[in-house]
């Protein structure tokens, strides 16, 4: 199987531009935003745009790509119009996808602010079954650093949101980000704490559900809470804990994108030329 490394690049100047991006930079599959990561206006794209994307991939050999939804959806909120505006934009953003023939939307489940675990982990839930969820795509739940009244810090509230939900299992799927799992405080760097983290994703979600990975270093300490990403190598999760993750057997055929800074001179060049270089 060939292996699938890319980046999140930009759609700036149009959507077709993101495939030529992601050639420079040596990535064969790949993240986009659909619209702005912070705001709520989601891109229409026209059939002749979806078409042209659509051509765009099957020619560069770049699959399969997936949309990150904007920052500012949160369906665990208890505020109602945050809540209607969470899922309309995740529906728009579900649409686009549909279009352009991106397989994924993956997508941060959210923040109760204070209304507890249980309200929010219901919300998530209610606001997923009130999607219609395209036949072409999958909705990813992505775990998270969970910092406050952040959910989805553990493969288990991932599940339990799934499990919450009654949209059929095959339409959701998680992304693992390696940032936020360091973040939380698994262990990606140790041959053990390794392994009990395979097992507990096995266990909690089952491994055919997961269907991305999001490469990145983390600047903070193992349990932080904090969501710094970093060049890969260069963090908290090193070389060893990239090595692992990169070429276990769990995961050896998942696509992997990178989120790694791009303001400090570094590009994604440089980083998925060293994810390659750590794959055996
Ligand atoms: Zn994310
Ligand atoms: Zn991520």
């Amino acid at each position: 199987m060939t292996f699938r490394v890319g980046a999140h690049v930009s759609v700036s100047g149009g959507v077709e531009k993101a495939i030529e991006r992601q050639k420079e930079v040596g990535g064969n599959c790949g993240q986009i935003f659909a619209g702005s990561p912070r705001g709520w206006k989601v891109a229409e794209y026209s059939d002749e745009e979806g078409e042209n994307f659509q051509e765009l991939m099957a020619d560069n050999d770049q699959k399969p790509y997936v949309i990150h939804s904007t920052y500012l959806v949160n369906l665990a909120t208890p505020k109602d119009d945050l809540f209607e505006k969470s899922v309309n934009c995740l529906q728009d953003e579900l649409d686009a996808a549909e279009k352009l023939g991106v397989k994924y939307i993956v997508f941060h489940p959210g923040a109760h602010t204070g209304s507890g675990r249980e309200n929010g982990i219901e919300r998530i839930a209610e606001g997923i079954d009130s999607l219609d969820i395209p036949e072409s795509v999958t909705l990813l739940l992505e775990n998270t650093a969970g910092k406050g009244t952040t959910l989805g810090k553990t493969f288990g509230e991932l599940r339990e949101m799934i499990d919450s939900a009654d949209t059929p299992d095959e339409k959701i799927g998680v992304c693992i980000d390696t940032c936020h799992a360091h973040a939380a405080g698994y262990e990606l760097r140790e041959e053990k704490g390794f392994r009990d983290m395979l097992q507990e994703i096995e266990e909690d979600i089952g491994l055919e559900r997961v269907k991305v990975l999001h490469l990145n270093d983390s600047k903070d300490e193992k349990g932080s809470e904090k969501d710094n990403h970093e060049h890969i190598g260069e963090g908290n999760i090193g070389e060893k804990g990239f090595r692992n993750v990169i070429n276990a057997e769990q995961f050896e055929d998942l696509p992997m994108m990178l989120e790694t800074p791009t303001s400090d001179g570094k590009s994604y060049k440089e980083n998925i030329e060293k994810i390659r270089e750590l794959r055996d």
